[in-house]
């Protein structure tokens, strides 16, 4: 038996079988790729071979039902890829990419098969389908002419090369990150530690043993390690130096340096975007989301950018005032944010996080899955895992019908991508057959000291039920096509459903029952909670102004024409262009911008969180006004309209059933507490 084999069998076991996750070998995974690309290379060929007119079920969805063998290998293969990325996957990865990439554009490209697919496209007006199938016309044919199928023949062959190129390039830059990521400040004297709580001592104490530099501590390049450091540490040579390490990554020059691969990136999308009829990539990606175009996502930006400057220009006066009159840095402002914030709201992160246990939290988050949407969760230990980090769990309603699993991988470790996602492995479906969906929430928390439990900050804690926000976006799809499945709606809808389960976390019921103190079990005292609770538009000015700074120079990035060969150059020069403060950083700068190099997904995309989060607080508001955070009627409809409908219907749509009216930006003002500031704003995200 062939090792690749195992891969592309249809899965066994529990729950219409699960991925033989304890069975994979590394050499099998690239021979299991191109077997699957030839099963799928085969099932289409059957498509256009046909001799009878194309129509919904011989074409649409004899496409939408092909490539399953590949679908199962590849959800193994970016599993590897992701979180257990060593030099052997990493070279697999270098060859497999631009495989995958010829293959999309093989079948973008393939002129029988398209013509078919548009045949059905002309049907449209008078055939008695379903809105579901209806939709899946529309859009699998949109995705064929947004990628290239009615361009000429010598313009696809570019267009593949183009896409080629671009893999290599994502897989490089992906690959350089990890590699500075893995880098570390080494701390040697017990001085260099002053101000860091005992939990993090031991985190970096760990993280230099791994490395065989026993007796010493190790800042390792990641956020989930540089932040805390950067709250906590008195040191104020040290936090520069640990600043600078983590700004720098993909900048260091030498071979993990990015910039020269995001100027071939940006050239390649540019030309890519030229051949496909629109003026910049910007404008290629925005067509099918739901803001529509670059200005209108620009605008709401712009809306939102001045109030939370204004804001940082505040917090700034406080924090000289708390430095005694002394400058600002950018490695000092999270230092001293949480300084101001221990002195004005009486909070100290060391004192919340004792209550924020990783387990515990994961079980408040079962419990309000049960009670917003009758969900029951499981262990299931029998299911096979790639790592012994990972736990699975079954999902099933109160009333005993099965919705799927819910894989959950915790902690950092080297190999895995820094961040937090969710993916799934397997989408729900109810065509021929019902199928149920797995999927997995992926994060990058420092485990706990060896038999204690891992303890989360306030902002880990949100990062878990965003996560899982995505996740049971996936668990509670009910739609017919996998193709229209749980999360693959537009990018700058996708956020929605994760940004609004980040609110239950500040449910008082869910806190009181699960934010127990690791040691006493006590629960957060009421008074401490109410403290939490009245402070959560601290540090918004902060936080919107990283992450904006970042989506805007995303943006402009996107929008250059023609596009940047410098982009340090640029990104200089379009930060003083918005009036970025000088104590603050992006977020992601150019050079270690995962979210817009390692793949397209969210370039000219970052600004779809703060889209979102435009639903997400309006939508929240809906609960506010039912007068419980548990309310079963705008739990329902948020289920109805949105959370079980996939890409089945226009989300623009679908926001208004359960809203009872478009989207206003009013109530995302509030929330950050950049009240007053909305004017002019209302419009842009108003469908
Ligand atoms: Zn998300």
């Amino acid at each position: 038996v062939q090792r690749s084999d195992v891969l592309l069998r249809p899965w066994t076991g529990p729950f219409g079988g699960v991925p033989p996750f304890d069975q994979v070998e590394v050499s099998a995974l690239e021979p299991a790729v191109h077997a699957a690309v030839g099963l799928a290379r085969q099932e289409l060929r059957a498509i256009t071979a046909q001799t009878a007119p194309p129509d919904l079920d011989n074409t649409i969805e004899a496409y939408e039902r092909a490539g399953r063998a590949l679908q199962r290998v590849l959800a193994v293969y970016r599993v590897w890829t992701t979180t257990l990325a060593t030099p052997e996957v990493q070279e697999v990865e270098r060859r497999v990419e631009p495989v995958l990439a010829a293959w999309a554009d093989e079948v973008v490209a393939n002129a029988d098969l398209f013509a078919r697919i548009d045949a059905v496209a002309q049907q449209t007006e008078r055939a008695a389908w379903s809105p579901e199938s209806r939709r899946l016309v529309q859009q699998i044919h949109r995705h064929f002419v947004r990628h290239g199928a009615r361009l000429s023949p010598t313009s696809k062959a570019r267009l593949a090369e183009i896409n080629q190129r671009l893999a290599s390039c994502f897989t490089a830059f992906n690959q350089n990150l990890l590699a500075d990521e893995e880098t570390c400040v080494l701390l040697e004297r017990p001085e260099d530690l002053r101000g860091l709580p005992a939990g993090l001592v031991a985190v970096l104490a760990e993280a230099a043993t791994e490395r065989g530099l026993s007796g010493a501590w190790a800042v390792v390049n990641t956020r989930s390690v540089v932040e805390p450091f950067l709250v906590c540490s008195t040191r104020r040579d040290l936090r520069e130096r640990v600043w600078r390490a983590f700004v720098g990554r993909g900048a260091r020059g030498g071979p993990t340096d990015n910039h020269a691969l995001i100027a071939e990136i940006l050239a390649l999308r540019f030309e890519r975007a030229r051949l496909l009829g629109h003026p910049t990539h910007a404008h290629w990606r925005l067509e099918d989301s739901m803001a529509g175009t670059p200005e209108r996502a620009l605008a709401l930006m712009e809306a939102v950018w001045g109030p939370a400057v204004m804001r940082v220009r505040q917090d700034v006066a406080e924090q000289r005032a708390e430095a005694g009159g002394e400058p600002v840095a950018p490695w000092d402002f999270r230092h001293l944010q949480e300084r101001v914030r221990k002195r004005l709201h009486d909070l100290d992160e060391e004192v919340i996080k004792p209550y924020l246990q990783l387990d515990r939290l994961r079980e408040g988050m079962f419990w309000m899955a049960r009670r917003l949407y009758g969900l029951v969760f499981e262990p299931a230990p029998e299911v096979p895992v790639y790592h012994p980090d990972v736990q699975v769990w079954s999902v099933q309603t109160v009333g005993g019908r099965p919705v799927g699993l819910w894989y959950f991988d915790p902690y950092a470790r080297p190999g895995k991508h820094s961040g937090a996602w969710m993916s799934a492995y397997r989408e729900q479906e109810a065509g021929l057959e019902e199928v149920l969906t797995l999927v997995s929430n992926n994060c990058n928390f420092s485990r706990g000291a060896e038999g204690a439990p891992c303890l989360l900050s306030w902002n880990d804690a949100r990062t878990l039920f965003h996560e899982f926000g995505h996740g049971l976006h996936g668990l509670l799809s009910q739609v017919r096509y996998g193709y229209l499945s749980g999360t693959q709606v537009a990018r700058d809808y996708v956020e929605f459903p994760s940004q609004i389960h980040e609110r239950w976390l500040q449910s008082p019921e869910l806190l009181e029952r699960f934010a127990r103190h690791a040691r006493t079990d006590e629960p957060m005292p009421g008074e401490l909670l109410g403290r939490l609770l009245r402070a959560t538009t601290f540090g918004q000015g902060f936080g919107t102004t990283e992450y904006l700074a970042s989506a805007l120079v995303d943006m402009r990035l996107h929008l250059a024409d023609p596009p940047p060969a410098d982009p340090a150059a640029f990104e200089v020069r379009a930060l003083a262009e918005i009036g970025m403060p000088s104590e603050v950083v992006m977020r992601h700068r150019t050079p270690q911008f995962a979210h817009l190099f390692a793949s397209d997904a969210y370039s000219a995309g970052y600004y779809s969180y703060l889209w979102a989060d435009v639903l997400t607080a309006d939508a929240f508001e809906a609960f506010v006004e039912a007068g419980s955070m548990f309310d079963q009627g705008t739990a329902q409809r948020l289920v109805t309209h949105v959370l079980s409908v996939g890409d089945t219907c226009d989300p623009a749509e679908g926001f208004r059933a359960f809203r009872g009216r478009d989207v206003e930006i009013g109530a995302l003002m509030r929330d950050r507490g950049f009240v007053g500031a909305a004017r002019g704003a209302r419009e842009v995200s108003s469908d």
